[in-house]
């Protein structure tokens, strides 16, 4: 009877796999050996939300669901509500045969920016800049994330924007690989610091106030031809090991717990076709031994057209290495091609076995098994005062001084909290929609100061100014006369770019839309005034600086726009440094630091700075 049991841990015995004392290795190969096919086929299946049924997931043995882009329980809903929601799907998983948890990821990219009144940070365009606070933001975001009962974001992108054309941009650190390696340090601030003895590429989640995080989207999505998204990145393997490469290497020696594969390709090969980056470098090679996941619909996109060929994309998916699919919605078809072609040794079991063990070990890792199901106990991490000052201290650091004043000895910022009146124009000063950007409550963003909790750059320079002494007139798109008959002593300017994701952010002219240079023409030759730019990216600002007084780029600064406020009127001085090259006109581009021609408007590198007045 005890060989019997402690060669298999069964029936008489608690399962090995349930108990937490055993090795990690030892719980793996115990849970493994009880799954049938079908079982291990479901643990590689990630599915959206909304198909998430009960049935669904005991039926098929899902092993994974996903937010996708502002796929949220209800309108508003509350952290209770995305708690009760996650934790509904997880019990029906649990009530498996094995009862295996699914994990429940999300894209937390700039905070928790599916879920309202959670504290949204800048993007990582903003965050390069700040070179710092990264790991506090990535332990905010985890403590934010986990409150809503979810362990899994969609977080880092690790890309190597080298083309601000791309409508991703905003999602990278930095042109330069060397600020995007060093913002691996969200890794351990999502995930936890790695234990010093760690074995190389094993993953690592600290626990229930933790996440898994994601470095995405391997390899080389920074680097396509003119930015164009999900597109071809020609260079050579020197090119991409050193510049879309090294981030990996960070990421997987802090223990990062997964990696998401591009929808781009390499030299005209598609990156989740393709096993020698896949599983010759990146799992071999480098020795991750997380998962990999693809990205939504990203095998059925290894066709031209997506899905011509599914059972065919499977397979070449599959066979490069990607662990768990995003597939999010045809789960049967999936399953079906899947099993087949294991049935038919088309797709050999060892590869099952491998995406399995390590879709387990994450699992196990983190906790899960033991903790599956989430408590209320976070819930007031949710927006909290603690991460909006973060927040808040990272739009200070994140912002870059562009120009200050006419001539050096002359100089505009910061503003006097006391000036008698003081226009505020454009249209992204009271706009929370619009300074957050995309992927914050919809995937594409949107407009308006209704989409969740924050402050607009308005309502922060009211809040800032002395009101004993000082009038704030907001006019959204003043006419030039308006602007002469009124005896503004100052004008705050803030225009920039809609919001946008992915593909729709493509763009070949970046320039600023109207109104927003009508606005800059009208203000700007009446009055003295400074020029927030709130924007993915770089923008065509070349034709109108001569026009302006000072100049700033805010990037996508998030929900809290009192950091905005706190250096335009020197509570703090401007310390940011550009972690991209601002270029002149588009037909420059791409151009980044170092490449011979180079020839900016503002380089890589430059800011401007002020001292604090308060
Ligand atoms: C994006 C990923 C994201 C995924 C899930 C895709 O369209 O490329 O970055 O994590 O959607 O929402």
């Amino acid at each position: 009877l005890l060989l019997c049991c402690l060669a298999a841990g069964t029936e008489a015995g608690y399962p090995q796999y349930k108990d937490p004392n055993q090795k990690l290795g030892v719980r793996i190969k115990d849970l493994f050996s009880r799954m049938t096919l079908e079982e291990k086929i479901g643990q590689m299946v990630q599915i959206e939300r909304s198909v998430a049924t009960p049935e669904v997931m005991k039926k098929y043995f899902i092993g994974s669901v996903l937010s996708g882009g502002g796929s949220v329980p209800a309108k508003k809903a509350s952290a209770e509500t995305w708690v009760n929601t996650v934790n509904e799907i997880q019990k029906a998983s649990l009530s498996t045969r094995l009862g295996i948890p699914m994990i429940y990821g999300i894209d937390a990219v700039h905070g928790h920016n599916n879920v309202y009144n959670a504290t949204i940070f800048p993007h990582n365009v903003g965050l390069g800049v700040t070179r710092q606070l990264i790991k506090k933001i990535g332990e905010a975001t985890a403590l934010e994330v986990r409150a809503t009962g979810i362990p899994y974001a969609f977080a880092p992108c690790i890309a190597v924007c080298r083309d601000p054309r791309w409508g991703r941009c905003y999602e990278s650190y930095s042109e330069d690989h060397k600020i995007v390696q060093a913002m691996t340090e969200i890794i351990p601030g999502l995930q936890g610091d790695l234990p010093a003895n760690s074995q190389k590429g094993i993953p690592f989640v600290a626990g229930k106030t933790k996440v898994a995080a994601c470095a995405k989207h391997f390899v080389g999505d920074g680097g396509t031809t003119k930015g164009i998204n999900e597109n071809n990145t020609v260079i050579s393997s020197n090119g991409l090991l050193s510049i879309h490469m090294p981030a990996y290497l960070n990421s997987i020696s802090k223990g990062v717990a997964t990696v998401m594969v591009s929808y781009s390709s390499w030299n005209g090969e598609k990156m989740h076709a393709n096993r020698d980056l896949v599983t010759g470098f990146l799992k071999n090679k480098l020795k991750f031994r997380g998962f990999v996941i693809s990205d939504w619909q990203g095998i059925d996109r290894i066709t031209s057209p997506p899905h011509a060929n599914y059972s065919y994309s499977v397979e070449a998916g599959v066979s490069a290495g990607i662990d768990m699919i995003m597939v999010p919605y045809n789960f049967n078809e999936f399953i079906d091609d899947l099993t087949y072609l294991v049935k038919k040794n088309i797709i050999p079991m060892s590869r099952i076995d491998d995406a399995v063990k390590r879709i387990l070990r994450v699992k196990f890792v983190m906790g899960l098994f033991e903790n599956p199901l989430a408590d209320l106990s976070l819930v007031n991490q949710l927006g909290s005062k603690e991460h909006r000052e973060l927040a808040r201290e990272a739009v200070r650091k994140s912002l870059v001084l562009l120009k200050n004043g006419k001539s050096a000895y002359q100089p505009l910022l910061p503003l006097p909290k006391k000036a008698t009146k003081i226009l505020v124009a454009g249209s992204h000063a009271d706009n929370l929609g619009y300074q957050c950007g995309g992927w914050t409550i919809e995937w594409q963003g949107l407009g308006g100061n209704d989409l969740t909790v924050g402050t607009t750059i308005l309502k922060a320079v009211k809040n800032t100014v002395d009101p004993t002494t000082t009038q704030v007139v907001y006019s959204e798109n003043p006419d030039a006369d308006f602007v002469k008959s009124n005896e503004f002593s100052y004008a705050i300017v803030v225009v920039g770019e809609p919001p946008y994701a992915e593909t729709f952010g493509d763009s070949l002219n970046l320039t600023i839309p109207e109104p927003g240079p009508s606005t800059i023409k009208n203000v700007c030759g009446a009055v003295k005034c400074v020029v927030v730019i709130v924007s993915g990216r770089p923008v065509v600002i070349q034709p109108y600086l001569a026009a302006i007084d000072a100049l700033v780029a805010a990037w996508l600064p998030g929900t809290e726009g009192q950091g905005v406020a706190d250096l335009l009127f020197g509570d703090y001085g401007f310390t940011g440094k550009l972690a991209r090259t601002w270029f002149k006109t588009v037909d420059q581009l791409p151009m980044n630091v170092g490449d011979r021609h180079y020839d900016p408007l503002f380089p890589f590198g430059f800011g401007l700075s002020t001292q604090p007045k308060y």
